[in-house]
């Protein structure tokens, strides 16, 4: 049977260069980089050269980058931590800017302040998922110490302004006794936007290894000096005191390795991935009952996401497998409950239409066979499900 993998926006495949890259630290590089025997050094020069390198392809210092294990641990520390470093435990003086439609791991963390006592505004958002600088803008206030809005959706894939967010908070910042800093989950827009954070006017940036053919389990805070951070996880001095632990070095060479290769003939990559996802889209629209999720234009070259009415989500990707391919939806049947995608719905799409949801995510990897695959077997089982839908 043919495999088309299309769900990379959740992971991707380790690209055979990475994992060549990483092999001899799996094997006969096996010091620790905080031992101070040539074994330990060895190893400690690998981790800071890939921390050199990083940060020549974000565009700030060595020092500003900290090896996590996931963009979820970067995005804890992000926001917990550095909230409770800028008002020193005191977390009721303290207010933050969310948006409504952030990952879990921003969305939760915000919570998780909030239950403290921090006040957050939640940002809507728009039918395309579009923040609005203006919303911010109004609602900035005195005690406000942070603005967390992701680059780009997980889930339907909508670009968000950063680099004017960014221009607009250092604008403020000028006139303000205290600093606002200012956060993006860069996760989902690094293998195919610039993420320099100079030009993003970013103090603190998130991502992670395994969504641009690094392995899972290790990923990347960036953080501009003088942004203030408690860590979160005690122990070891590594990683400049802020997290604890001994560095996952082979992961951490893979994911520069990764972080290389994503460099490398971007623009082609980018153009080719477009024109396969418009090529997927334009294609699914011709079914009929089926809506775009996100922006037509603002939309990251890799998502391709949608509203099919009259199919439930789960069942298409169950039956999408069977047939070999791979996809996902952002609606989740817990405890035989369908509890719709809170992104579809802040986006004010009705629960009716939310439960259809399909996601399809490319990488440089996807073929035009793929796409014209799952143009073949798409159609056919939405016409399946509408069948035995229960008609309301
Ligand atoms: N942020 C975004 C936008 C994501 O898409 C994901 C993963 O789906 C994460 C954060 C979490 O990444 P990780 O699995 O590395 O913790």
């Amino acid at each position: 049977m043919k495999r088309v993998y299309l769900d990379n926006a959740a992971t991707t495949q380790v690209d055979p260069r990475v994992l060549k890259a990483m092999l001899p630290y799996l094997k006969d590089k096996f010091g620790n980089p905080s031992s101070i025997h040539s074994w330990g050094q060895e190893i400690k020069k690998a981790v800071e050269e890939s921390r050199k390198k990083v940060a020549s392809i974000l565009g700030c210092r060595a020092g500003e980058i900290i090896f996590t294990s996931c963009a979820s641990e970067s995005n804890n520390l992000a926001l917990k931590g550095m909230v409770e470093a800028v008002t020193n435990g005191n977390f009721k003086k303290a207010h933050i800017i969310v948006s409504s439609i952030e990952h879990h791991a921003g969305l939760d963390s915000a919570k998780h302040l909030e239950k403290l006592g921090v006040k957050v505004t939640w940002l809507s958002v728009d039918q395309y998922g579009l923040i609005d600088i203006k919303e911010i803008e109004k609602a900035i206030q005195e005690n406000t110490v942070l603005v967390s809005v992701m680059y780009v959706n997980n889930e339907m894939g909508t670009i968000e302004p950063i680099a004017k967010l960014g221009k607009m908070i250092k604008k403020l910042n000028k006139f303000r006794q205290s600093q606002i800093y200012f956060h993006t989950d860069a996760v989902q827009a690094i293998q195919y936007l610039n993420c320099n954070v100079q030009g993003l006017g970013v103090d603190l940036l998130s991502l992670s290894g395994h969504k641009f053919h690094a392995p899972k389990g290790v990923g990347l805070l960036f953080k501009k000096d003088g942004t203030p951070i408690t860590r979160l996880q005690d122990g070891g001095g590594q990683e400049f005191g802020l997290r604890a632990g001994t560095e996952n070095v082979a992961s951490i060479v893979g994911l520069i390795k990764a972080l290389e290769l994503v460099e490398e003939h971007k623009k082609e990559k980018v153009k080719r991935v477009v024109y396969l996802r418009d090529k997927l889209i334009k294609g699914i629209l011709k079914i009929g009952g089926v809506q775009l999720t996100g922006h037509p234009q603002k939309r990251i070259p890799h998502i391709a996401s949608f509203v099919v009415k009259g199919a439930e989500g789960e069942a298409m990707i169950l039956l999408l497998d069977e047939t070999g391919i791979a996809a996902s939806s952002g609606s989740a049947c817990t405890s035989k409950i369908l509890e719709p995608s809170y992104v579809l719905k802040a986006m004010n799409i009705p629960p009716e239409l939310s439960h259809g949801s399909l996601r399809l995510s490319l990488s440089s990897k996807t073929t035009e066979k793929d796409i014209d695959y799952v143009l073949e077997v798409l159609p056919k089982i939405i016409k399946k499900l509408r069948k035995i839908a229960p008609k309301l």
